[in-house]
């Protein structure tokens, strides 16, 4: 896969561990992706990290946004959070098979832990720009640890109240605070209406635990397997 380059245009802090980068393509580099795939970032001759494309392939052609937990503090957090404005990277991209079906059901349930959310926000706009989100029904449960690990607040908040989105459901794991739901992203499935599940579909995005379990979770509920679409981050 041929190698291209970008340059940061924009860096900021957006939750306690996350921080969001904007590239924009340089001159003649090309990225058509589909909205949940990834590009590999080349931090060394021997080193590649992958990140999630966050921003939808509709909402501009030659930029691209990704959000980095930066917790992990290694080699590819570190080659990112080092980089200025106008600094370049190199990557291979588009990557990956975590995209939505041709043929989508009525309720569409994104399951994202942290980061986890990059490629579902890259979904979901997708969605919204091309007008989908009239004839389906977007669940978004998104799980942190901590209210300071939020992020995109703002953003589905609007979603949801010009009703682009028809749920955004907000989990913390280590607080009880209000307009959230103390606990676990995944608690919401043993209750979801046995109606509803012939005709939905769920993407999940996050750690390898969260993925796992939520998969166990909706098979048991009879959800079936080709209806279930994840991406494990570590
Ligand atoms: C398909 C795919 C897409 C991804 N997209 C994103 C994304 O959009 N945003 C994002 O922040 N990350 C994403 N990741 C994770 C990312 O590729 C790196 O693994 C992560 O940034 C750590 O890289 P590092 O070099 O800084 O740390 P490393 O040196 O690789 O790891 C340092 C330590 O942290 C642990 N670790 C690695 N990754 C994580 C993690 N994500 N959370 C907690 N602990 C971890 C490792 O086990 C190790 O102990 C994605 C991974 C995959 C496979």
């Amino acid at each position: 896969m041929a190698k291209s380059s970008a340059k940061l245009i924009e860096k900021k802090q957006i939750a306690n561990f996350v921080w969001e980068f904007k590239f924009e393509l340089l001159e003649s580099h090309k990225l058509y992706f589909e909205a949940g795939q990834y590009v590999a970032i080349i931090v060394d001759p021997k080193t590649r990290r992958q990140y999630s494309i966050a921003s939808s392939p509709l909402s501009s052609e030659n930029e691209f946004i990704l959000c980095v937990d930066i917790k992990p503090n290694g080699l590819g957090v570190n080659h990112l959070l080092s980089l200025n404005i106008d600094d370049e990277i190199s990557f291979i991209g588009p990557i990956g098979n975590f995209v939505m079906p041709k043929m989508l059901s009525t309720n569409l349930f994104f399951i994202a832990t942290g980061t986890g959310i990059a490629p579902l926000r890259s979904m979901i706009e997708t969605l919204i720009i091309k007008g989908l989100c009239k004839k389906h029904n977007i669940h978004l449960h998104f799980g942190t640890r901590n209210i300071n690990d939020l992020f995109y607040t703002d953003l589905f908040d609007s979603y949801l109240r010009d009703g682009s989105i028809k749920e955004y459901t907000k989990y913390l794991s280590k607080e009880s605070l209000p307009e959230t739901i103390s606990g676990y992203v995944t608690q919401f499935i043993p209750n979801l209406s046995p109606e509803i599940i012939p005709d939905s579909q769920y993407f999940i995005c996050g750690g390898t635990e969260m993925v796992k379990s939520a998969e166990a979770m909706l098979l048991e509920k009879g959800v079936l397997s080709t209806n279930i679409f994840h991406e494990k981050f570590h």
